[in-house]
Formats: C-alpha cells, sequence, structure tokens
C-alpha cells in the first residue's frame, strides 16, 4: 500500500508565528511609504527679517520645525548683528566708538574677525566701517540724499577695517564717528546659522532665500538638483534671464538695482565705494558669486561690484565661481557652471554668454 502524502498538520505556534511575521511586514512596508512621502513632501516658509524677504522650502519629517527655527535664528540673529536695532551689539560697539571696549557675543567677534580678514582682500573695496557714510546716504537707514562732499570728506578717514581691534570678546573703534555696517556680509553670513539648524534637524533637502541671496542644501528627494534663477535686473521681482543648478553651496548676488534712490535725476546705488565716498560706479549690473561659505560669497559679491568687470574676471580666472552681468548685456559664467547653465528661451539676442575657465 503507497504512502498517502498528507501535508504536515500545522499546530497553532506555526500560525500565530505566520500572523505575527505578516503583521510585521505590513507595518514595515507602511513605515517606508510613510517615510518616503514624509521625505518627499515639500514644506514652504515666507517671512520677512534682516530688512528683505526670507524664503524657504524643504523636504523631510523635521522640516517645518526647522524652518520655523531658522526663522526665529534669523531674528535673534539679526536683533544682534543689525546696526538699527537698538540692543545689537553692533549698535553698541559703535556707540562707543572712542571709547572702551565693548564684550559682544562670541558669534559677533568670530564674524567680525572674518569680516576683518577678507576686507583685508578687497583691496579697498571692501570695509565693514563703511557705516559712518552709509548713514550719511542714509539709503538702508530710510532716510536717503546726497550729503554735502565736504562732510564726505570728514567721513571717509573714519573708514578703516584695519583699525578695528578685536580681543577675544571685546571689540573696540578707537575712533570716535567710526561704525560698523554688517550689510555686504550679514545676509550671506546667516546661511550658515540656517545650515547647521538643517543639519541638527536631520533636513538634507533645502533652499532658502534672503533677499535673492540663496542657500542649497543638498539634492531635491528624487536625486535631482535645484535650479537657480539669475535675476533680470531690468525686470520685476521674480523674473530671471538665465539658471543653473547648485548644490551644498551659497550664491550672494550685489548689484545696483537691489537698492537706490532717485534725486534731481541721478541714481545713486546702496554700494559705496571706500575709496571716494560715493556710490560705486561700476560697469557690473548684477554679480553673483558663489561659495560653500556665505560669508566668503557675500564678501565677493560686494567686492566684484566695487572692482568691476576686470577685477571680476580675474577673480574668475583665478578660481572663483561667479555669474556676472556686465553694461554691454554680456554674461560672464564660471565654466564650472556650464553643464547645467540656461539663458531662457528669446533671449540669445539680449545677451551674449561668455563661459570663464577658471573656476
Ligand atoms: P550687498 O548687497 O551684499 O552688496 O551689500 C550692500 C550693503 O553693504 C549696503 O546696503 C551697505 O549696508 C553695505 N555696504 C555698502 N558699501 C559697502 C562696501 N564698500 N563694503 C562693505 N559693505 C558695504
Ligand atoms: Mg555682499
Amino acid at each position: 500500500m503507497e504512502n498517502e502524502a498528507r501535508p504536515p498538520r500545522r499546530g497553532y505556534k506555526y500560525w500565530i508565528v505566520a500572523g505575527v511575521c505578516l503583521l510585521l511586514t505590513v507595518a514595515i512596508v507602511a513605515g517606508i511609504l510613510f517615510y518616503n512621502a514624509q521625505q518627499s513632501r515639500q514644506y514652504t516658509s515666507a517671512t520677512f527679517a534682516m530688512d528683505t524677504m526670507v524664503t524657504q522650502s524643504a523636504y523631510g519629517p523635521h522640516a517645518a520645525q526647522a524652518m520655523q527655527q531658522v526663522n526665529v535664528a534669523l531674528a535673534e540673529y539679526e536683533n544682534r548683528l543689525s546696526m538699527f536695532k537698538l540692543h545689537s551689539d553692533i549698535v553698541a560697539i559703535n556707540a562707543s566708538a572712542g571709547g572702551p571696549g565693548v564684550e559682544v557675543a562670541p558669534e559677533t567677534a568670530d564674524l567680525l574677525r572674518q569680516a576683518v580678514l577678507l576686507s583685508a582682500q578687497s583691496k579697498g573695496a571692501f570695509a565693514i566701517t563703511i557705516a559712518p557714510l552709509t548713514k550719511a546716504w542714509g539709503i538702508t537707514g530710510g532716510n536717503p540724499h546726497v550729503p554735502q562732499q565736504s562732510e564726505i570728506e570728514v567721513l571717509l578717514p573714519l573708514v578703516d577695517d584695519e583699525a578695528v581691534q578685536i580681543d577675544g570678546n571685546v571689540v573696540t573703534l578707537p575712533e570716535k564717528g567710526m561704525a560698523i555696517d554688517l550689510g555686504g556680509i550679514a545676509k550671506g553670513a546667516a546661511c550658515a546659522v540656517a545650515a547647521e539648524i538643517y543639519t541638527d534637524n536631520k533636513v538634507e533637502s533645502a533652499l532658502l532665500s534672503i533677499g535673492g541671496n540663496i542657500y542649497v542644501k543638498g539634492t531635491k528627494p528624487d536625486g535631482s538638483q535645484y535650479r537657480i534663477g539669475f535675476r533680470d535686473p531690468t525686470g520685476p521681482d521674480g523674473s530671471y534671464i538665465a539658471s543653473f543648478c547648485m548644490e551644498d553651496s551659497v550664491i550672494a548676488v550685489s548689484g545696483g538695482y537691489e537698492r537706490f534712490f532717485e534725486q534731481d535725476g541721478k541714481t545713486y546705488i546702496h554700494i559705496i565705494n571706500p575709496q571716494t565716498g560715493w556710490p560705486a560706479e561700476s560697469d557690473i549690473v548684477s554679480v553673483g558669486v558663489l561659495h560653500a561659505d556665505g560669508a566668503v560669497a557675500d564678501f565677493y559679491s560686494t567686492t566684484l561690484f566695487v572692482w568691476g568687470r576686470e577685477g571680476a574676471l580675474q577673480f574668475m580666472q583665478n578660481g572663483g565661481v561667479a555669474i556676472l552681468l556686465d553694461d554691454t548685456g554680456t554674461l560672464y559664467v564660471s565654466e564650472s557652471l556650464r553643464g547645467s547653465f540656461k539663458l531662457n528661451e528669446g533671449l540669445e539676442e539680449s545677451y551674449n554668454v561668455v563661459f570663464v575657465p577658471g573656476g
């Protein structure tokens, strides 16, 4: 007689284990789907800080909370560094110029140290001690007017970054009337504040814009890079002439179109030439500088604007990465951006694009 193959009888233990396994599998799959949905969900935020619009978009389960923290941190940062906020470190330093030094937050002392080191590389184009002149012109302070030449001449000797003394966290301005304005570097430097918060919150993909100075962290969740627009200086807000891709970097943009006033039919811009005390006369319309350190990017954007096209092109040939629009409609673009660079359709006749080897 043949043995009939009968399926083995399965005890209740088998069914319990199988059930638990099934439940675990369902839970894991659901978890993965939920995690992926969280990772690929984009959150956005918009606020006003540092006298400009601040917008963010970020991905990840903690993105909303991170952006909220960034908004709070930027408000604190501005309260600490603005020359217009009553209790800021900068107001305290400026108020005691010619007197004893002032103890400031370690972060303030660090940024001042970095700014002074950088401005030493600007050949006199960049100075955080430009404040007596920016105040006299009143462009950011809300009372714009052309000062007397005699007033400019009195103020010019007060512009001297080498004279700024930083001893630990104690900052001294040796001459009465000297003052600091971090407007040329602060927005870029603020990107590092945001970068730290994104990292702390495990946000791997984010884009932050502080008045057109843009920080990009990582790539989008699908692996594609963020595409950044280069603004049309003559067009309305939000219009772009070209775009390119960027990752883990800051682009700081300087241009006369950003802030200016008109008097007797003449236009006066917010970037002052520390040599003359007058608004910089540049053959650059707009220049964006890319760097992993936002403070460095911001320092160079202002510096290149004052240097003008020739100096800026040298910077690019020496390895600096930038996009520069000059007053003849030529758009100079660092070679390293060529791969992703796109001039907007229909603008081929209006702009002449030149790729610059070096950076
Ligand atoms: P940005 O938009 O980065 O070029 O910075 C311009 C701001 O920097 C101005 O609004 C002033 O607050 C300040 N600033 C103006 N001229 C200079 C200069 N030559 N060096 C450093 N900061 C400047
Ligand atoms: Mg700048």
